[in-house]
């Protein structure tokens, strides 16, 4: 068994509720009328999508990428793989890509770059967190949940090896 981490409380379920509320208010706000696609990038925004397509109240499609950064660790590689693609085209769709967290940008960069190439008629980025203090490459983000410190955080959906995405605040975990 790995010795149990130390996590101190970052963003408590009500204040990450309070956070989706708003998110979904603005998407609301912006999508009435559309059909747009959202994608989960998987694992970590499972929890976050779940969540915030309950509050939607327009017509939409849900599916999923799996994307992979060589090498382990805390530290993304830069070197992104698409392991699991979408299920169909999003050839001008609307198109709203729902990430966790975005840190060096690396990979919502990848994944943005790869869905443009299918030709949406609008591509958009949702993501619950962001750090802007690591960003290595420009990543425009649409709609923001927390900017987060330069820390490592865990829980909905977000892991460390695997383990607490079950948790339902944010956390950072303290090495
Ligand atoms: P990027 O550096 O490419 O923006 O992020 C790569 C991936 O690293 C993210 O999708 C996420 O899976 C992981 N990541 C980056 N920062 C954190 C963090 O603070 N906590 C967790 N759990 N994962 C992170």
């Amino acid at each position: 068994m790995k010795p149990q981490p130390k996590l101190n409380l970052l963003y408590s379920r009500q204040q990450i509720a309070e956070t989706v509320d708003r998110l979904a208010a603005e998407l609301n706000r912006d999508y009435p009328g559309k059909h747009p696609v959202l994608i989960g990038v998987l694992k970590g925004s499972f929890m976050f999508l779940a969540d915030l397509i309950r509050l939607l109240d327009f017509t939409l499609e849900v599916d999923f990428v799996r994307l992979s950064s060589y090498g382990a660790g805390q530290k993304s590689s830069g070197k992104i793989r698409v392991v699991a693609d979408l299920q169909r085209s999003v050839k001008d769709r609307d198109v709203l890509v729902v990430e966790d967290i975005v840190d060096t940008g690396l990979t919502t960069g990848f994944l943005l770059a790869h869905l443009r190439k299918q030709k949406p008629s609008s591509l958009k980025l949702c993501t619950l967190t962001e750090k802007p203090s690591r960003r290595k490459t420009p990543v425009a983000i649409d709609y923001l949940g927390f900017t987060v410190p330069d820390k490592f955080i865990v829980g909905y959906g977000l892991d460390w090896d695997e383990r607490f995405r079950n948790l339902p605040g944010i956390y950072v975990l303290e090495e």
